[in-house]
């Protein structure tokens, strides 16, 4: 199997960490999730969580600096050798230009693309595990714990996942995410995915683009 250094576009809820849990089984490499990481800090109690709770619990992006920091020592690590997947990162045109400074070669991108009134309608039935980060929605992938995770956890709902904060994390979607897809086109690395109803056909679609 090839390399692969995945970038996951999409807006929130379009069901990148669902993909992302899926490819990085089939290609045995670990995924990345700044978003995860910073709920992770913020559980914490860091000092580092406490800068950053204000921001992501209303649905802002975190400064750049602090979230390039974060990922650079994050892909510094010897588990991204072999390849890896960026989930909720690059968010931002600066971000996106911090990986070439990296020196970070990324072998594809792709965004899922889901229009906004149905991520709307996503968001308000997922649920994640506070302990191991896997996400579920009560509709369409439901965990088969019921309301606990598979691990043992009982499922919460995130912070940011209330609709008027949904509504403006859509927003900073558009005004600053969404202008990687011409940065990445324009290197010829993009590949547009359409998000379907069924998360099975969602992920055919995802793995045949790879
Ligand atoms: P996510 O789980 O990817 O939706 O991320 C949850 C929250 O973490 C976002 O709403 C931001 O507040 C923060 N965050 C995650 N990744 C980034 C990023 N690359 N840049 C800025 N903020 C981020």
């Amino acid at each position: 199997m090839r390399k692969l250094n995945l970038i996951l576009l999409g807006a929130p809820g379009a069901g990148k960490g669902t993909q992302a849990e899926i490819i990085a089984e089939k290609f045995a490499i670990p995924t990345i999730s700044t978003g995860a990481m910073i709920r992770e800090e913020i559980a914490s109690g860091s000092e580092l969580g406490e800068t950053v709770k204000s921001y992501t619990n209303n649905g802002k992006l975190v400064p750049d600096s602090v979230v390039i920091d974060i990922i650079k020592n994050r892909l510094a690590k010897d588990d991204c050798v072999g390849g890896f997947i960026l989930d909720g990162f690059p968010r931002t045109v600066p971000q996106a230009e911090a990986l070439d400074e990296m020196g970070v070669e990324i072998t594809d991108v792709l965004s899922i693309e889901v229009a906004d009134e149905s991520i709307m309608e996503r968001m308000g039935g997922r649920r994640v595990c506070k302990k191991c980060g896997a996400t579920f929605h009560v509709k369409y992938n439901p965990s088969p714990a019921g309301e606990n995770c598979p691990c043992g956890e009982p499922l919460s709902i995130r912070a940011d996942d209330d609709p008027e904060v949904v509504k403006s994390r859509l927003v900073i979607y558009h005004e600053q995410t969404e202008p990687l897809k011409d940065f990445y086109q324009s290197k010829g690395l993009l590949k547009i995915v359409y998000g379907q109803e069924k998360l099975e056909d969602t992920t055919a679609l995802t793995l045949a683009a790879l």
